[in-house]
């Protein structure tokens, strides 16, 4: 970004004291130890820091301008710079955003959901990226202040921004979507992430379904059709004047669906099918395995569609996409098994993904599904668990083992449902980790295809390493 301290001033509606107006400013900073050259610094306060006590080394690594709470003292030796006076440096920065945001030409995707956001913003940038010149949410910077600074990020070259917008409580999507005013809104899902905060499955859609209040004229909104509480929770949506509808699912009954679907533990193949007629868009190859990932790609496809993006480039778009880590990475185990690693996140919606995903694969000698608890469930979290171990039907998987005071209740309640394997032991529960690594690794055979999934917190990519090491 380009604007000079006085641009600046008026885009956040504040004074400015010290500098001069026209001096310019390239850009902005919030890390004092990040060298630059002409930025404006914004000194966040958080828990246990605060920027401004760095200000002398902003400055020092290439600030021109500070962004300041006011009624702070100002550092007599930094008084000739520019200072914009704000009355919290966050609301500032946030401002800063939607203004800048306002004056671009550059066309904005906002997406949001349960599950699958991460995913869905980087196969929807992939595609359109074959068209178009994107500027994309970094990993998973997607809240209060990362999708400020994406959108600060922006230049005048950027034609579409693919903003991902997390939230854990109500309120917070709204924030975003206000600042990011998007002109397509996405939301992939609704799972259990944040019941603790929202209540139930109904709040979670309906603290979803915020992304329309940024929506403007024309503004279109494409949710997963096959989700009934969006549609649900839209009735009771205020929705701008002039917005358009659009739904994407596994179900036929939506607009974008998919046939022709194979699953591989490496990638899928599918076509898209829109309404009922053929697309062009056949035997589509995405490198994430699952049907949840099939989803996703309907929403990247629907959204790319929005801006014309011919059908042979979203082939190409999805042949080079390369995916955030963790998010079901294919790997091999020390003996050759499959391995397929999950442990980035969990929660109920995303672990029964998971398991469809495994007990829909052929070819393999042993499916082992191996869990570490969904953490910040609220309330639920024990019949949560117990419902997970309810859902791994016979022929669904051949051993289930589990990590972590939780799971135990799913490891129980998949004895009853996988009785024979129950019998050979291979349902089982562990309370040391090193104990269910060793055991596991012993126990698996080369053909053996084995899923690891757990919260964030359980670290259960540690299960990972210890069955991939030779
Ligand atoms: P976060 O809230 O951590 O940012 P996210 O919404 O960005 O998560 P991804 O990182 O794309 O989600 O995917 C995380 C996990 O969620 C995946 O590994 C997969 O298990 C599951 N997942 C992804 N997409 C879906 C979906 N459409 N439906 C259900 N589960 C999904
Ligand atoms: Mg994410």
């Amino acid at each position: 970004m380009k604007r000079t301290v006085g641009q600046l001033a008026s885009m956040c509606g504040v004074a400015r004291k010290g500098g001069r107006p026209e001096d310019m400013i390239s850009g902005i900073m919030t890390d004092s130890r990040l060298a630059g050259s002409g930025e404006l610094f914004v000194p966040l306060v958080g828990d246990r820091f605060d920027g401004h006590d760095y200000v002398e080394q902003a400055v020092a690594s290439g600030a021109k301008a500070i962004m300041w709470q006011r009624g702070r003292e100002i550092p007599a030796a930094l008084a000739h710079l520019p200072f914009l006076l704000v009355k919290d440096t966050l609301e500032g920065l946030q401002t800063l955003a939607a203004a800048y945001r306002s004056e671009l030409m550059a066309r904005v995707i906002g997406i949001t959901g349960s599950n699958g956001k991460t995913t869905t913003k980087d196969m929807t940038a992939a595609l359109l990226g074959t068209q178009y010149t994107v500027l994309k949410t970094e990993g998973n910077l997607n809240n209060h202040i990362g999708l400020p600074l994406t959108i600060l990020k922006m230049d005048e070259d950027t034609e579409v921004a693919v903003l991902e917008m997390g939230m854990s409580g109500f309120g917070e999507i709204e924030l975003l979507t206000k600042i990011a005013q998007p002109d397509v809104a996405i939301i992939t899902n609704i799972g259990e992430a944040h019941m603790l905060q929202l209540g139930s499955r109904s709040g979670i859609a309906k603290a979803k379904l915020e992304i329309t209040a940024g929506l403007g004229e024309g503004g279109i909104l494409l949710f997963n059709g096959d989700e009934p509480l969006l549609h649900e929770g839209l009735k009771s949506t205020y929705l701008p004047e002039g917005i358009t509808l659009r739904t994407f699912g596994l179900d036929r009954g939506n607009e974008w669906s998919a046939d022709h679907i194979a699953l591989e533990p490496d990638g899928s193949t599918f076509s898209a099918r829109y309404k009922d007629t053929d697309t062009g868009m056949e035997k589509l190859h995405i490198s994430t395995p699952g049907r949840h990932n099939i989803s996703n790609a309907l929403a990247a496809i629907a959204a790319a569609r929005v801006f014309g993006v011919k059908a042979e480039n979203i082939a190409l778009g999805f042949q080079g996409l390369k995916l955030t880590g963790m998010r079901i990475e294919p790997s091999k185990a020390y003996n050759g098994a499959t391995i397929l690693n999950d442990a980035y996140n969990a929660n109920p919606t995303a672990v029964r993904a998971a398991i469809d995903l495994v007990s829909g694969l052929g070819g393999f000698g042993r499916r082992w599904i191996v869990l570490g608890d969904m953490l910040d469930l609220g309330p639920e979290e024990a019949s949560l668990h117990r419902e997970i171990g309810e859902y791994i039907s016979e022929g669904k998987a051949e051993a289930v083992i589990t990590f972590g005071p939780l799971s135990a209740l799913t490891s129980e309640a998949a004895a009853s449902q996988l009785p024979q394997a129950a019998e050979a032991g291979y349902v089982r529960h562990f309370e040391d980790k090193q104990e269910l690594m060793n055991w596991v690794r012993e126990q698996l055979q080369p053909e053996d295809l084995v899923l690891v999934k757990g919260s964030r917190g359980m670290q259960m990519e540690q299960v990972v390493q210890a069955l991939e090491k030779r």
